[in-house]
């Protein structure tokens, strides 16, 4: 299921980033710890009560030299075509100014739930203040502070309580979601083009056109699959599409609708370090991944060509050590016919599910392989592992201490997991938890 979206927006120094970084609390900071990946700031996932969802500081959106009102409309529309619930936030300490009067009127005009924030009400003396703000037509203000973490639970209630019902959405599970993702120029316009004009690939419909995607449907072999297409729509004329950030977010909204992420990388050019940005949202997201090197056809072929471009993938990708490597060329199409026997088995993967008794077989005998660590003087004890979910696989591993369990010692299990059962293609997850 979707989650929802939340947007802050209002005029410079009003606080958006220092409540977006409230708001997304540590998750930010344990991100960055994965080395090579980098989550951009605009775009993180936040939760409250249970509900988890995503938000986006408007601010972060950087518009070139525009002019203050330029930018300023530019990030409400995003807000508006992105969100479901808008976060207006003013400065408590300056009142209402012109440039506020600006933004809600952008807002006004469109139909999102719009929840007013007053910022930088830093104590109780200065609630008297917000009163003049129900003149901007948002209805009650929510007095908050950043600095000091005050009135957040109130406004994320009324946010929360805004966030439209959501239907089930029926997702046909024997179809194969796809996207590709990529800097711009790696081939991905062309690459779709070659894919659906492959021999035996039989078009069926567009599926939809998303404000951020065109989704074609389309058989090969008797196996069904959807392919996200953002590269097709860049630069429609909006200021904010063009500019980098955007595309991340129309990137990162096309990942989460899909079952396997294709991240391009340019045999040409090389690998420079926005790709590995780009890889890791793949990695973050769960889902599968195949990395395909495209303009292969620029490469000088030799019997070593392959085996040094994959030594210099795995260097900079260390993370997703997991994903098979295709080698293509969406203009001579050579090799392409490799690329969806990649991705199916990704995805065959990325919904595995193996017999809890095989997994425990594998699992003693990884334990008497290598012995667990041990922390002052304790040893970690490890009963018993159970899958607990799919997309991506998902272990839970019972044990007698949980911080006995060394991330070293938890990619070892990883290891004899993925050896026993090959999920090449798609990330697993192991969680270490004590038996109660
Ligand atoms: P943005 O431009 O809207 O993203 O605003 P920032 O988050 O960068 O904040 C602008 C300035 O306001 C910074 O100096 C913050 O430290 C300060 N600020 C943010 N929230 C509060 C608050 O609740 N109280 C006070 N006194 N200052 C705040
Ligand atoms: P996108 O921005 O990622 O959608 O990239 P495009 O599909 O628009 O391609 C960018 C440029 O790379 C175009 O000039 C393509 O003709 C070229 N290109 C794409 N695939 C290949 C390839 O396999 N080999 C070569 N030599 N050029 C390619």
């Amino acid at each position: 299921m979707r989650s929802s979206v939340v947007a802050i927006v209002g005029r410079p120094n009003v606080g958006k980033s220092t409540i977006f970084n409230r708001l997304v609390g540590e998750r930010i900071s344990i991100v960055e710890d994965v080395p090579g990946v980098t989550r951009d700031r605009i775009y993180a996932e936040a939760e409250w009560l249970n509900t988890t969802f995503r938000l986006i500081d408007t601010g972060g959106i950087e518009i070139g030299d525009e002019p203050l009102l330029i930018q300023m409309r530019e990030q409400a529309e995003v807000a508006i075509r992105e969100a479901d619930v808008i976060i207006f936030l003013a400065n408590g300490r300056e009142g209402i100014t012109a440039a506020d009067e600006e933004v809600a009127k952008i807002l006004y005009k469109s139909n999102k739930p719009v929840v007013l924030a007053v910022n930088k009400v830093d104590n109780p003396d200065m609630r008297e203040q917000i009163y003049e703000f129900y003149a901007l037509g948002f209805g009650e203000p929510h007095p908050i502070s950043g600095t000091h973490g005050l009135g957040l639970g109130d406004l994320l209630d009324s946010v929360v309580n805004l966030f439209p019902e959501r239907e089930n959405e029926p997702v046909d599970e024997d179809v194969i979601h796809f996207s590709l993702i990529g800097r711009p120029n790696v081939g991905k316009s062309s690459l779709v083009n070659a894919i659906l004009n492959e021999e035996r690939v039989i078009v069926s419909d567009i599926a939809g056109t998303t404000r951020d995607a065109i989704d074609t449907n389309f058989s090969k072999d008797d196996r069904d699959f959807v392919i996200i297409d953002t590269a097709g729509m860049r630069k429609r004329g909006k200021i904010y599409e063009t500019t980098e950030k955007y595309s991340i977010l129309r990137a990162l909204k096309a990942i989460e609708r899909s079952d396997v992420v294709l991240t391009l990388i340019d045999a040409e050019t090389g690998i420079i370090e926005q790709d590995k940005k780009i890889a890791g949202y793949a990695h973050e997201a769960g889902k599968a991944v195949v990395i395909v090197v495209n303009k292969w056809d620029t490469i000088e072929q030799h019997d070593q060509a392959i085996k040094e471009f994959e030594d210099n993938v795995r260097a900079h990708f260390p993370f997703l050590d997991y994903a098979p490597i295709v080698y293509l060329s969406a203009k001579t199409k050579k090799r392409i016919h490799t690329l969806l026997p990649n991705v199916v088995q990704a995805s065959e993967n990325h919904t595995k599910r193996v017999e809890t008794n095989v997994l425990n077989d594998v699992i003693m005998d990884a334990l008497a392989i290598n012995p667990t660590p041990t922390k002052h003087g304790k040893r970690l004890k490890v009963l018993y592992a159970t899958q607990v979910a799919v997309k991506p696989p998902t272990f839970v591993v019972f044990v007698n201490e949980p911080e006995l369990m060394h991330f070293s010692y938890e990619r070892f299990l990883e290891n004899q997991i993925r050896e026993a059962f090959g999920f090449e293609g798609t990330p697993i997850k192991i969680y270490a938890r004590k038996r109660s």
